[in-house]
């Protein structure tokens, strides 16, 4: 009898794929031990300049980096990785992509070396219910990713990976895809969201790109408008943004750059306090803010 017809006979094939998810999950056990709740991050990321310079933005992503616990590894929902569906990054030694043009050849040559892991990148597969997430191993780090936690884990020696966003999805849908990822956080994974709330390329000014504080007053009023939901704790309407009247449609043309925000809003508890930082406008267009749970 050869092993099929014999497993056949036993009833057990169909419990095949059960098994193997248990030994995915025991072998990870070995690797991430549980952890104190790490904190969940929303990173304003601004221009891919500000992965080479030392600014009041980059400072304080380097503060975090010594301020936070280190952790097992991170996980990242970057703006730039747009998907039909849901992927993650599952290999051993993901790539720097530089996925941008225009800019001084110093910055085409920044390379991220942080290994992958290909086992979280499983166990990830595994907590999401929402939707079936695959196993990707074309993409690598964007510079969403790189730009900003290069600032964080200079020596690149955390494991990162990154969470593709569907972008044929409605916003709801990307804040409860968040919350399925909560059990990450008890096992030392920093989850950051990478993008921009206000943020419109068109009418960017980017002779003013290091000027603090330069915003459009539709820019100003709806920075404005979605702090004081995010401080009143209004998740619905923020995963409802279009509602949120004319400014704020200015502000986020395409929902690319602001999805990142709501997998963190998603993974917020009721009970758990956050606070803002990098709140600042440049270029017109384009807003700082960020967000950390305490
Ligand atoms: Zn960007």
């Amino acid at each position: 009898m050869d092993r099929l017809t014999f497993l056949q006979s036993l009833g057990l094939l169909s419990l095949m794929p059960f098994t193997n998810a248990f030994k995915t999950l025991e072998k990870l056990n070995d690797q991430l031990k549980p952890s104190p709740k790490m904190p969940v991050l929303f990173l304003g990321h601004g221009s891919p300049m500000n992965a080479l310079e030392q600014n009041i933005f980059s400072n304080e992503w380097a503060e975090l980096g010594r301020n936070i616990p280190n952790p097992a590894a991170v996980l990242c929902i970057s703006a730039h990785w747009l998907t039909r569906g849901t992927s993650i990054t599952a290999m051993e030694a993901p790539k720097t992509i530089h996925d941008f043009g225009g800019f001084p050849k110093a910055l085409f040559e920044v390379q991220y070396p942080a290994p992958g892991n290909p086992l979280l990148a499983k166990e990830t597969i595994q907590l999401i219910k929402h939707t079936q997430v695959v196993e990707d191993h074309d993409w690598g780090l964007d510079h969403g990713t790189w730009s900003v936690i290069r600032h964080l884990y200079p020596k690149a020696d955390i494991p990162v990976l990154q969470l593709s966003i569907d972008f044929r999805q409605e916003g709801s849908w990307h804040f409860e895809l968040g919350a399925q990822l909560e059990k990450l956080r008890e096992r030392g994974v920093l989850i950051v969201g990478s993008g921009n709330i206000v943020h419109n390329l068109r009418q960017a000014d980017f002779s003013k790109i290091n000027t603090l504080d330069f915003g459009y007053e539709w820019a100003k009023e709806s920075s404005l408008l979605i702090n004081q939901c995010l401080q009143s704790r209004r998740f619905e309407e923020l995963c409802q943004y279009e509602k949120l009247g004319k400014a704020v449609q200015f502000a986020i043309p395409t929902p690319d750059h602001y999805y990142p925000l709501l997998y963190i809003l998603g993974l917020i508890n009721p009970k758990e306090e956050f606070r803002l930082f990098n709140d600042r406008l440049v270029a017109g267009s384009l807003s700082m803010t960020s967000l950390i749970s305490v």
